[in-house]
C-alpha cells in the first residue's frame, strides 16, 4: 500500500512540473464556481461517460481548473496510464492498463467534446483543454432532455413542491381532510381536489391533506 501511495505522490509532482511549463489557459475559472461546475459535472455530463472516460475526465479536471482554474492541462499517455484507473481486465505486475486503452479514452472524450487537443505531443505530452457542461453540446443537450422529462413529472421545482405541500399540510393542520387522521411531515400526502385533467391547478386552494389510503392519486387498490 506504501508503495502505491508513494508511487501516486511521485506521478503526481511529475505531472505537476510538467503543467508547470504549461501556458496559462484562454479562460480561468474562479474558486467560487467550483461547487456549481462539478454539480454539473455529475449532473450532466457523468451520466453520457463509460466508467473509463469519467474517471479520465475527473483526474484531468482535478488537474487543471479545480487545480489552479487553468483549463489547460498537459498530459502524458504513460503518467496518465499509471494514475487513473487500476485495471481490473489485466494481471499485468503493475496492474496498468494499456497505453491503447488510454488512448482509446482520450479519443472517447474528445469526441464527445469533454476535452480538445491544443497540439502536437512534445516530449512532455500532449496539451489538452478540459471543457465544462456548459461548454459542451452533449451535456446541454442531455440537459435539455433531463429537464423537459423532471417538467413533466414535477410541473413546479422540487423547492417549489415542497413548500406547497407543507403550506397545505399546515392549514390542514397535518390531518387528513377525509378521514380525520392524525399524521405527520412524513405520513401525509397532498390530493387535488379537482384533478389537473378536469382542469384543477397546482395551488393550495385546490389541494387537501390526505392519508395515503383516502389520496386517489395512488395506484388503483383492489379494495
Ligand atoms: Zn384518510
Amino acid at each position: 500500500m506504501n508503495s502505491r501511495i508513494e508511487k501516486i505522490r511521485q506521478l503526481l509532482s511529475e505531472l505537476e512540473a510538467e503543467t508547470a511549463t504549461t501556458p496559462k489557459g484562454d479562460a480561468g475559472f474562479s474558486a467560487l464556481e467550483l461547487p456549481d461546475i462539478i454539480g454539473e459535472i455529475v449532473d450532466d455530463l457523468q451520466p453520457i461517460l463509460t466508467a473509463y472516460d469519467a474517471a479520465f475526465y475527473w483526474f484531468l479536471f482535478r488537474h487543471s481548473i479545480a487545480k489552479d482554474g487553468n483549463p489547460q492541462i498537459r498530459v502524458s499517455r504513460s503518467s496518465l496510464r499509471r494514475a487513473v484507473v487500476k485495471s481490473s481486465y489485466t494481471n499485468a505486475a503493475e496492474n496498468n492498463i494499456s497505453i491503447g486503452k488510454v488512448q482509446d479514452t482520450l479519443h472517447a472524450l474528445e469526441q464527445i467534446g469533454a476535452i480538445q487537443k491544443l497540439g502536437e505531443p512534445n516530449r512532455h505530452g500532449t496539451l489538452y483543454r478540459v471543457l465544462i457542461p456548459d461548454e459542451i453540446e452533449a451535456c446541454r443537450e442531455f440537459r435539455a432532455e433531463r429537464m423537459a422529462e423532471e417538467t413533466a413529472l414535477f410541473p413546479l421545482s422540487h423547492k417549489d413542491q415542497y413548500q406547497l405541500r407543507t403550506q397545505v399540510f399546515e392549514r390542514d393542520a397535518y390531518k387528513c381532510r377525509r378521514c380525520e387522521k392524525q399524521l405527520t411531515r412524513f405520513t401525509a400526502t397532498t390530493d387535488y381536489v379537482k384533478t389537473p385533467t378536469e382542469g384543477g391547478a397546482d395551488t393550495a386552494e385546490n389541494l387537501v391533506t390526505t392519508c395515503t389510503d383516502c389520496n386517489t392519486r395512488g395506484e388503483k387498490r383492489t379494495s
